[in-house]
């Protein structure tokens, strides 16, 4: 069994609900059976690791630790999993890929290797990407994973969006990103490529990681030849249900101006 992979699958499992965290997987592994699984728990609840471990109890000595993400080294809302992994005599562990935010950055690898655990890196390294590719946008590059979709004129398509249909690769977009955005057509208030970086900027200090944005084509080449467009998305992505934007709602940005949100009530104002 390849055991990253199934730490890969139980990362899966927190990735709507674990925000704004990376999902991750841990399996520990004790002669080639599994004793013990986690994932991360909801905001404030226990990282991945610590669960895998408490369910491994006294087994977890002397075994083997999968885990899809370096084990965390700082004090956040929940004490370091790396000193968890210490404490519990964990012999050696695989990660699939090293945490790239300020606050861990290969601390956590660190950490282990000085206390004799030896630890080995990148297995299935780009499936862990690929799975917290908003988080990652947000850590790597402080803005959110950006989607685009084409529509010709965005602020009508913000009343004739139908969510239902609002999908990549079979997965529901509107359970995947944080917010949708509907570029301005009013080329009064349109935002400049600079304004719309500042933009989303702003949006991820509100710890919006991913979004999607509806704009013309021409706009979204534009965005995204200059880097500030991830992906842009099919259009037939887009119909008509005007109910379905109040399904999509999250927060809307208090202090973000010039763009239009999927808040039922402003996307109507707006109009
Ligand atoms: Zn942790």
């Amino acid at each position: 069994m390849d055991y990253m992979v199934r730490a890969l699958r139980l990362a899966e499992r927190a990735r709507r609900t674990c925000k704004p965290n990376p999902a991750v997987g841990a399996i520990v592994v004790r002669d080639d059976r599994i004793v013990g699984e986690g994932y991360t728990q909801p905001v404030g609840g226990a990282h991945a690791e610590i669960k895998a471990l408490e369910q491994a109890g006294a087994l977890a000595h002397g075994s083997v630790l999968y885990v899809t993400l370096e084990p965390c080294s700082h004090h956040g809302r929940t004490a370091p999993c790396v000193d968890a992994v210490i404490a519990a005599g964990i012999r050696e562990v695989h990660v699939a890929m090293v945490d790239p935010s300020p606050w861990v950055a290969g601390r956590g690898v660190e950490r282990l290797t000085q206390s004799q655990i030896p630890v080995s890196i990148g297995s299935h390294g780009d499936e862990a990407r690929q799975l917290n590719e908003a988080y990652l946008s947000w850590v790597e590059h402080g803005r959110p994973l950006v989607l685009g979709i084409p529509a010709a004129s965005p602020r009508r398509t913000a009343l004739s969006l139908n969510a239902r249909n609002l999908s990549e690769n079979g997965n529901d977009l509107r359970l995947d990103v944080d917010r949708i955005v509907f570029d301005s057509d009013d080329a009064e208030i349109t935002l400049t490529s600079e304004s719309w970086q500042a933009t989303l900027q702003t949006l991820a200090t509100q710890q919006v990681q991913s979004l999607i944005l509806v704009a013309t084509p021409e706009r979204l080449y534009e965005l995204e030849a200059g880097g500030l467009v991830d992906r842009v998305l099919a259009a037939d992505a887009l119909m008509d249900d005007p109910a379905s934007i109040s399904r999509m709602t999250r927060q809307t940005p208090d202090d973000v101006p010039g763009v239009f949100v999927s808040e039922s009530e402003s996307c109507l104002r707006a109009s």
